[in-house]
């Protein structure tokens, strides 16, 4: 990888307009790096196996309905919210 180097800076930059755009999901794995995926820009959550990566992608009307309700009692507006389930997949146990 030598003689190539793009700033890593410019690398990051270009991906969180990727995740704003709704394009590019962006998850923190097991070893505290950020790791990023492309993604249906509808809102959904994801699970994830710890092991291989793989990741699954599902929506939850109960977890729509709890942000609301949570952000609601404390006055937020305009929210956002991400959720994750990491676990180990079928392959992998
Ligand atoms: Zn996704
Ligand atoms: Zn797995
Ligand atoms: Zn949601």
């Amino acid at each position: 990888m030598e003689g190539s180097r793009v700033g890593l800076s410019t690398i990051y930059r270009a991906l969180s307009d990727l995740v704003n755009d709704g394009d590019l999901d962006v998850f923190i794995d097991n070893d505290g790096e950020s790791r990023f995926r492309l993604c249906g820009s509808h809102h959904h959550h994801h699970l994830l196996c710890r092991k291989c990566g793989k990741s699954v992608e599902f929506q939850a009307p109960e977890a729509e309905a709890l942000a609301e309700r949570l952000g609601a009692s404390e006055g937020f507006s305009e929210m956002e919210h991400r959720l994750e389930i990491i676990g180990t997949c079928q392959e992998c146990v």
